[in-house]
């Protein structure tokens, strides 16, 4: 049989070509998994930038608080993850049984073997947003001034969702703004954070368009609940074109949880009520894809009123930490 005429399998087929393939050499390393990336020093110093940037619009009376990778698995259960994006949630496991049973598994594993079938889930998930460890911090401390409470949390976000698209990373950071308080509240935070993310997307010269969104929930009834969400203007995103104007890539969301969370964790705003919530999140990752994507890959010959929201210095005034990323 003439090789040639082989149908040629998926696995050997050339992968079409993505608009944002260009950076991944310039901004990346690969790791050997599908959105998972080592950072470059240039990508990672517009991160660091463009995270300043999100900070010098903090509202006064907000308490930052940075979060690990992980976060605790019942707290995420609790906030009824499983019911919306189980596909998407990456568990911690380990080796758990006795020395005995895990002496088997890496013998297993060193005769060719599988050792991941003695693993056994630990009290972790991977966080798969930067919000959720805030509410119960929050209920802990009994009834909301009023007003409410303003947190800056950030984290490092995990969604299992391999793509070879640079803008879906299994593995990205996320920094968030998170009102806790009366309906009121968090009403006018969402209102005042969808005007200032507008200004600061200008600033940064990305083009862009704010709609209603909804979330990826999970299967036949996730469809449902993505309309009722929709219907309630509970989510709203930031979109940037960057493959193009039809699929835009979401930078930023805005989102109302109404009092999910307040009644999940018992939160009592000041006047007894639970307690609404709402967040506006920033996907650093995202935005920095963008601002390569959009404004090329030398900082230094963006344009002069991004270099200056940015603070990258002018060409001609390279100091040694400018130099670092060539
Ligand atoms: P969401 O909770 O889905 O609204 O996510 C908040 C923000 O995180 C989004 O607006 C994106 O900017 C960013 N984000 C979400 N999923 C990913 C992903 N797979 N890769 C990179 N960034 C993401
Ligand atoms: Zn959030």
């Amino acid at each position: 049989m003439n090789v040639a005429v082989l149908p040629t399998s998926l696995e050997t087929a050339p992968q079409a070509a993505d608009p944002l393939d260009h950076l991944t050499d310039v901004l990346f390393h690969r790791m050997g998994s599908e959105g998972v990336y080592a950072r470059t020093a240039l990508y990672e110093d517009v991160v660091e930038r463009l995270a300043a940037l999100i900070s010098r619009h903090r509202e006064p009376g907000t308490e930052v608080m940075r979060f690990p990778p992980v976060m605790s698995r019942a707290q995420l259960e609790k906030s009824g993850y499983l019911k919306s994006f189980p596909n998407l949630l990456g568990c911690v496991c380990g080796l758990h049984g006795t020395e005995r049973d895990i002496n088997a598994a890496v013998a297993r594993f060193d005769a060719g073997g599988d050792w991941t079938s003695s693993l056994s889930p630990a009290d972790l998930v991977l966080s798969p947003a930067a919000c959720y460890p805030v509410y119960p911090i929050a209920a802990s401390r009994g009834r909301l001034p009023a007003g409410g409470l303003r947190f800056d949390v950030a984290a490092d976000c995990f969604r299992r969702e391999p793509s070879r698209h640079l803008d879906r990373l299994q593995s990205f950071r996320m920094r968030e703004y998170v009102c806790i308080g009366s309906p009121d509240n968090v009403a006018a935070f969402r209102e005042r954070w969808m005007a200032r993310a507008q200004g600061i997307a200008q600033d940064l010269g990305l083009s862009f368009r704010v709609d209603q969104a909804s979330d990826p929930f999970f299967g036949r009834v996730g469809q449902i609940k993505a309309v009722s969400q929709k219907q309630q203007s509970l989510k709203f995103e930031l979109l940037v074109p960057l493959r193009s104007e039809e699929q835009p890539t979401a930078c930023m969301s805005f989102n109302y949880h109404r009092d999910h969370f307040g009644t999940t964790w018992n939160i009592l705003d000041a006047r007894g009520e639970p307690a609404h919530t709402g967040c506006v999140a920033f996907g650093m990752d995202r935005l920095a894809v963008a601002m390569f994507h959009v404004h090329g890959t030398d900082p230094l010959a963006w344009p002069a009123r991004v270099r200056e929201v940015l603070d990258i210095e002018t060409p001609g005034t390279i100091d040694a930490h400018v130099e670092g990323w060539r």
